[in-house]
């Protein structure tokens, strides 16, 4: 079993200034059409993200991956599905996502992506947890940088709880 820490790693205001930031520096650094966001974790991030963004032509559609089943460790087989739904022919794409941990889900997406005719694919997470990369891949975006951990809330779950809180937690093992 897991319990939370006794304070929040990131609150609620703290994330909220580093969307901001993220934000702002999206904007000046891309000019993308199509945001592709990552079910389940990406969907507050997403949603705050996205209103830095006003733009009446931008496109938000969302495809889901999962790996980790119910546990806090990754099962090493990534799943995606509502992939056949997106159209990305010369599209340029923002691919947001919660977490990069080992970089196998976003490598893997952007494949993906460009397979699927996108002209272009950056991405941008929240958090990224750097001593666990276990492929190559970079974010082009990261907004907090954090030590080995597993953190829940903002959209962030275990076994699918926590997501609806406002501040992100690390879970620590009761044992
Ligand atoms: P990667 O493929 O980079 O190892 O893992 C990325 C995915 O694993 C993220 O999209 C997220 O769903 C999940 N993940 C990785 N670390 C954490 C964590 O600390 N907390 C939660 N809730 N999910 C995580
Ligand atoms: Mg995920």
């Amino acid at each position: 079993m897991y319990k939370m820490s006794l304070m929040p790693l990131f609150t609620a205001e703290a994330i909220q200034e580093m969307v901001q930031l993220l934000g702002e520096k999206i904007a000046r650094n891309y000019k993308f059409d199509t945001i592709v966001g990552v079910l389940t974790g990406s969907f507050v991030f997403v949603s705050d993200l996205c209103r830095h963004f006003p733009n009446k032509d931008i496109k938000v559609s969302f495809i889901r991956a999962s790996s980790y089943g119910d546990s806090t460790e990754s099962s090493g087989q990534l799943k995606v599905s509502l992939l056949d739904e997106l159209d990305l022919k010369g599209k340029k794409v923002l691919l947001i996502d919660d977490i990069l941990d080992t970089g196998r889900t976003l490598q893997k997406l952007v494949d993906l992506l460009k397979e699927k005719g996108a002209d272009e694919v950056r991405s941008c997470v929240l958090l990224e947890k750097r001593a666990r990369r276990e492929v190559d891949y970079k974010a082009d975006f990261v907004g907090f940088s954090i030590e080995d951990g597993f953190v829940v809330g903002y959209g962030l779950d275990c076994a699918g709880e926590y997501r609806t809180m406002p501040d992100i937690w690390t879970l620590e093992s009761e044992n």
